[in-house]
């Protein structure tokens, strides 16, 4: 049922709501579509939270939305949706538009698959796939906004907001469930998990972001999270990559944590989440994990090769001092130390070349530290990456793994005038 909750109850700031994302509703409006916020945008400004960034859904078609704005791209080979950039360089901002699309049902699909000439959905021109356990494999259907509501996960992220009427639209009770911090899967959850199962990693990721808040997963959405895990076998390794930063890189990675715990799901996800959880409470993870959390809450980047050269630093640590006892020089063995994690460790993100050559660096920066004679400071702190290996060196002090007076030299020779460099050095 469609439901119109009015400014009264939503309460949402307008001053909140992201002027371009505003623009982009209006400019589709005038042209004659319906067009709303929606998503996780809605959900945040319902909870007062400011959005991270803002999505728009239509009426209009990829090719009428970008027929209407001057930079307008329509990007994604599964989901076809327009990107609205406004601003340039860091600056710059892109609004996520997308078209209504049809909900379908594993068995809908399967029909729109196999009547392809008869459907009038998939006349509309894409085709549909369902694999062998039921997952929409493409998506690209029109609908109408109700359809559009119910194919999307929790009835918190399935609201629409009209910015002009200042009026919230809500399908699935999303605005109860908001009022009664309950994260609630729409439809059955099993069945939900099973189409789209990095659904279940989202609930991890919603519960740990609404977790201050106080949101609990509802009953009937939480229990059959565990033995769905198991479907996770089937989606990309690089998707459930991708899942697992957000877990852990969008400030709420201790949080996530607690979830996975007290969810049952320490193990199944993806291997380096599961060691996350395993080394979680050992005291250099723990810091790197709340260093990342309270970085994201000031608003400052992260870096996921920084938080995986801490997860992984205790295997590269005691490899390397392994190979040094037995008369390995150290440069050599902390080379190929790395070598040997990441084939044990991370052998199926090695595809991605920057993060392991990021990773790669930092630990190669440890050794160099020591050394506090002649050119070798110099060339350290021109080092691109400098920074990353400093805050990784400090993080290896403040645990004790080495003198902070260390640390300390670093940090008075990184920040002072080049006059003063060469007294450090000589001291
Ligand atoms: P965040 O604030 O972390 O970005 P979000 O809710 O905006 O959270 P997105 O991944 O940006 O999450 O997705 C935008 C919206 O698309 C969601 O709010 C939800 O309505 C829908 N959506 C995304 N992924 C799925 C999915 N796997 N299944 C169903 N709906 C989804
Ligand atoms: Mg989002």
């Amino acid at each position: 049922k469609r439901v119109e909750v009015p400014a009264s109850v939503h309460k949402i700031n307008p001053k909140l709501v992201d002027e371009r994302a505003v623009n982009v509703v209006l400019t589709l409006k005038k042209a004659g579509f319906e067009a709303y916020i929606v998503g996780g945008a809605v959900r945040d400004l319902i909870l007062g939270l400011k959005p991270k960034d803002f999505d728009v859904a239509t009426t209009a078609t990829p090719e009428q939305v970008k027929s209407l704005f001057r930079r307008a791209f329509i990007i994604g080979r599964r989901f076809r949706i327009v990107h609205v950039v406004y601003g340039r360089g860091r600056e710059h901002e892109v609004i996520e538009v997308s078209t209504f699309r049809a909900y379908l049902d594993a068995s809908a699909a399967e029909q729109v698959n196999g009547n392809e000439k008869t459907s009038r959905r998939a006349l509309e021109g894409v085709q549909h796939a369902v694999d062998a356990s039921g997952r929409v494999l493409r998506d690209n259907v029109w609908g109408p906004q109700e359809e559009d509501a119910a194919r999307r996960d929790f009835t918190l992220n399935a609201m629409y907001y009209d910015p002009e009427r200042e009026i919230v639209v809500d399908y699935h009770k999303g605005m109860q469930d908001a009022q009664k911090r309950t994260i609630r899967m729409i439809g059955d959850a099993a069945a939900r998990y099973r189409e789209d199962p990095v659904r279940i990693i989202r609930a991890v990721r919603f519960a740990a972001k609404l977790n201050k808040l106080e949101f609990k997963l509802d009953k009937a959405t939480a229990s059959p999270l565990q033995e769905c895990l198991p479907l996770l076998a089937d989606v990309p390794q690089s998707r459930l990559f991708d899942e697992m930063l957000k877990l852990l890189q969008t400030g709420h990675a201790v949080a996530t944590i607690d979830q996975l715990r007290a969810l049952g799901l320490n193990k199944g996800i993806y291997p380096l989440l599961t060691l996350a959880v395993e080394r979680a409470d050992d005291p250099f993870v723990r810091s790197s994990l709340q260093d990342t959390d309270r970085r994201v809450g000031e608003g400052k980047p992260v870096a996921p090769s920084f938080l995986l050269a801490s997860l992984l630093w205790q295997d590269v640590r005691d490899t390397w001092a392994r190979k040094t006892a037995k008369g390995k020089p150290p440069f050599v063995g902390l080379q190929e130390s790395i070598d040997e994690v990441f084939e044990a460790r991370i052998g199926d993100v090695s595809g991605r070349g920057k993060l392991a050559a990021d990773m790669r660096e930092i630990w190669m920066m440890q050794p160099r530290f020591e050394k506090r004679t002649g050119n070798s400071p110099f060339s350290l702190i021109a080092q691109l990456r400098f920074r990353a290996g400093f805050d990784f060196l400090r993080l290896r002090a403040a645990n004790g793994e080495i003198d902070e007076a260390l640390a300390e030299w670093w940090q008075a020779f990184s920040t002072a005038p080049d006059y003063e460099r060469d007294d450090l050095i000589a001291q």
